[in-house]
């Protein structure tokens, strides 16, 4: 039925947010999630929270915050919990864009940034990643002007694994204007391996223009459950708590958060062997020909170009989905080693 109802024209352009494929009976390595389900004790705890869904969440999720302020050492005033960290990229628009302000990101990077943008009816200026796949921080410095707002760092980035070191890290954020907020968003942190790769946590402690997004969706296994966090100055926490959908983080993801960080050494371990597999997998496709960036996350990035597409559909041939983006590389999320092994058969069979 056709409609007099008029809705924003600029939402004709909106970029989709093209979520991993999930085909039934192939192994999904596209989403870049973990492999393994959750712990014993977490889904217990979320059984027993069903028995209170008749009620409504706690709305500011303040358990969460209490045990995120003690695990973090920053104070609660500097917290606030999301549906998901995606969502807190949102409210961060939001919170801090006038229509038409410039919010800056490297491109490619993780594919929400354009669209919470426009969403947030704000500017984006997608600034290329280098030749190495790496954020470009003097070109973002660069594009920097009056009008720039929020800059986001995904560190490491999504999708192609790569990460900024400390060092330049520091002397990018010692450049950018102090009423400018960096987000450092560190959706894939716990998966990081080199100590040159800074903890963004030890940049918001000392700087009032940082903020750090993370979430329990990838080390800690509740993307299904949507909660995320940012740590960062008490002015934009509280900017973000007025722009949150009220009760948008839901009783079962709270308790499935404090579940989760009871059980964080197991969770971290368990991390640990993805790292493992990790090196693994990218050994063995550098072994059989492919470029593949260094990466500090839980997937690796294969620069295909113009055979992106191909090589995704071979994969699925083998029963693998993995994550194409079209004309510039192919994102594989690493998986158990038996997925893993399926997926390195693929590969090695593309082409030939
Ligand atoms: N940031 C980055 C870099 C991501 O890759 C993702 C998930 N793909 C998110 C944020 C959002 O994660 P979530 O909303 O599940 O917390």
């Amino acid at each position: 039925m056709s409609t007099a109802i008029p809705t924003r024209p600029d939402l004709a352009s909106l970029p989709a947010y093209v979520p991993g494929r999930t085909v039934p009976g192939a192994i999904k390595l596209a989403s870049n999630e973990a492999p393994g389900g959750p712990l014993p004790s977490v889904s217990e705890a979320i059984a027993r929270a069903t028995a209170e869904v008749n009620r409504y969440p706690d709305m500011g999720a303040w358990a969460v915050v209490e045990r995120l302020s003690r695990e973090l050492g920053f104070p609660q005033e500097q917290i606030a919990v999301g549906c998901g960290s995606v969502s807190l990229c949102q409210q961060l628009v939001q919170a801090l864009c006038a229509p038409g302000e410039d919010v800056l990101y490297a491109w490619r990077s993780f594919e929400a940034y354009p669209i919470v943008t426009q969403v947030g009816n704000a500017s984006s200026v997608p600034v290329p990643l280098d030749a190495t796949h790496t954020h470009d921080l003097d070109a973002m410095l660069a594009a920097i002007t009056p009008r720039t707002r929020l800059i986001f760092v995904c560190n490491p980035n999504n999708p192609t694994g790569t990460a900024v070191r400390r060092d330049a890290l520091a002397r990018f954020l010692d450049a950018v204007p102090p009423d400018v907020l960096v987000v450092l968003d560190e959706a894939y942190r716990e998966f990081v391996t080199d100590r040159d790769v800074p903890d963004g946590l030890e940049f918001a402690r000392t700087r009032p223009n940082v903020a750090v997004l993370r979430t329990f969706s990838k080390a800690y296994g509740l993307a299904g459950l949507r909660i995320g966090y940012a740590v960062g100055p008490e002015d934009v926490v509280t900017a973000l708590r007025k722009v949150y959908v009220a009760f948008s983080v839901n009783a079962l993801a709270q308790t499935a958060a404090l579940a989760s960080l009871d059980a964080k050494d197991e969770l971290l371990a368990r991390c640990a062997d993805l790292v493992l597999e990790r090196t693994r997998v990218r050994d063995a496709l550098l072994e059989a020909g492919y470029e593949v960036p260094e990466s500090q996350a839980n997937f690796v990035w294969l620069p295909l170009g113009e055979r992106a597409s191909a090589f995704a559909e071979h994969a699925l041939e083998h029963k693998v989905v993995v994550r194409p983006f079209a004309g510039d590389g192919v994102r594989v999320t690493i998986g158990t080693p038996e997925q893993n092994d399926v997926f390195l058969e693929a590969a090695r069979t593309f082409g030939r």
